[in-house]
Order: C-alpha cells, then sequence, then structure tokens
C-alpha cells in the first residue's frame, strides 16, 4: 500500500468528489473476484463492464483481429469518465481555451500528477521492465500543441524520452477513429530494451491508443504499456448502465489504488 503524503492532499481534494477510480468498485478494494462472476465483469484491457466476459466488445474485436497478439502488455486506465457527469464533461472541458482559469485542466493534471508520482514505477515492477519512453497519442483531427502533450505529457518528467508520434493521413474532421490502423503513425525505431508508455486523455473504444501501441510495437519497443487517464463509461448501454445502479457512488478517487494491478497493492 503506498501512502500519500501530505503535500499531495491539496492536488488530492481538487479531484476526489469529481474522479471515481477505473476498476475500482463500491465496498471492496479490488476487483479480482469479479472477474470470474458469470454476472459481470471488467474487462481486462479497458476497465468496462462487460456480460462477463474476458473483454468488452471492441477490446474482443482487436483481440481477436489482425493486431490482437501486438497489443499492449499493460493497460492501466485511471478512472471513469462518466457521460452526463462532471467527470464525462472534464474530458472534453480540459481542451478548450476558456479565457480564465481552466478546473477541467487543473483536475487532468492533477490526476496525471498522482498517477506519475505513486504509480508509473507500477509498470516497471509488473513487467520488470524500466519505462524509458513516454509518447501522446496525437490529435485525430491534426490539432497542434494539443493540451495533452503540452498540459499532461510533461508530468511524466525529464527521465522518460518524450516521442512525438506524427500521423501520416489527413484529419477527421469529425467522429472518432474506429479501425485498427498502426501505419498512420510516424515513430521512431525502438530498441528492444525500450518500454513505451502510450499516453490517451480518454479512452472509448481505444482504436487510437491500440493502433499507437501496435505500431510502437512493430517500431521495435519490448515492452508498450497504454495510460488512458479516462475510460469512458456512457450509461446509454445496458450493461454500463446496470453495472453503475449496482455501484453507485462510486468510492471517489484514491491514489493509493494502484492501476496497474487495480487492487490496494502495488506490483
Ligand atoms: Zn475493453
Ligand atoms: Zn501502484
Amino acid at each position: 500500500m503506498t501512502a500519500i503524503s501530505a503535500a499531495d492532499v491539496p492536488a488530492l481534494k481538487l479531484i476526489a468528489q469529481v474522479f471515481n477510480n477505473a476498476c475500482r468498485e463500491q465496498g471492496i478494494t479490488s476487483n479480482q473476484n469479479s472477474l470470474f462472476s458469470a454476472e459481470y465483469s471488467l474487462c481486462v484491457l479497458c476497465g468496462a463492464p462487460t456480460a462477463g466476459y474476458k473483454y468488452c466488445f471492441s477490446c474482443n474485436n482487436f483481440m481477436r483481429g489482425d493486431y490482437g497478439t501486438l497489443g499492449p502488455d499493460i493497460c492501466a486506465p485511471l478512472f471513469y469518465a462518466i457521460e452526463g457527469r462532471q467527470s464525462g464533461t472534464d474530458i472534453y472541458t480540459y481542451k478548450k481555451p476558456l479565457g480564465g482559469v481552466n478546473r477541467a485542466l487543473e483536475r487532468m493534471q492533477a490526476v496525471t500528477y498522482l498517477f506519475v508520482k505513486y504509480h508509473l514505477k507500477c509498470l516497471s515492477s509488473a513487467v520488470n521492465s524500466m519505462v524509458t519512453h513516454v509518447v501522446a497519442v496525437p490529435s485525430g483531427r491534426g490539432r497542434a500543441n494539443h493540451p495533452l502533450s503540452t498540459e499532461l505529457l510533461p508530468y511524466f518528467g525529464e527521465s522518460l524520452i518524450q516521442v512525438e508520434a506524427h500521423r501520416t493521413v489527413p484529419a477527421r474532421t469529425k467522429g472518432r477513429q474506429s479501425v485498427i490502423a498502426p501505419s498512420i503513425f510516424e515513430l521512431p525505431q525502438f530498441r528492444s530494451t525500450d518500454h513505451v508508455v502510450v499516453l490517451e486523455d480518454t479512452w472509448v473504444a481505444g482504436a487510437s491508443a491500440l493502433s499507437l501501441a501496435v505500431a510502437v510495437r512493430q517500431h521495435g519497443a519490448g515492452v508498450v504499456t497504454i495510460v488512458p487517464l479516462a475510460r469512458l463509461l456512457e450509461p446509454n448501454y445496458d450493461r454500463t448502465r446496470w453495472w453503475l445502479e449496482r455501484n453507485d457512488p462510486l468510492p471517489p478517487y484514491n491514489p493509493e489504488f494502484c492501476p496497474v494491478t487495480r487492487t490496494s497493492e502495488c506490483p
């Protein structure tokens, strides 16, 4: 168990009432049992509620598809963004220039800061391979200086090599990427000893983050981790609503919960 230092209480206060840890449920500190429940489970990749399966629908498609063997070694979503609540609004608002203090951006920064401080090392320990690089998923709309790169990536610090991925296809004007297409990214070559973290702001079906993770592996990295800050949950999906009804109110965000092991114990 990681104890949070007093100096980090202000950062925690910013987010505790708005964010909820991904994969941490009401009344229990671990989802280990639920993985084997016949009624439902949480996707072992993205953390979304499923009807008792190992993977949710979109992650299952990925695992069964052409790139299923090239997926991430670890996927560690930090919090659930729930559509219709403040957490679901923050993931859009943090990107907008507001001309004043952007509280959503402050919360996204706080959750990133707490993750890097308390659990970045867990990615290294879990697979026995030091994290060496971090790369942000580039904007699907071709936006330069995206806040994911300019405001959140810097929390990963100077000790990691920050890599830029460029899209080789024209930006989409609307909609989200839905197919796995690693060839759309231009990347440097990695070494087999490299452990690359792919940083994503929001995982909906994961296509962008998974595409970049596959591309990173195809460019030689030995270990690939995806850290989606938010796993978006949409209550209009039956399974999500069903799960929320049984878990509300979700426990407030707790940085002592490890997003890598999905328990209160770090590896
Ligand atoms: Zn999933
Ligand atoms: Zn940890």
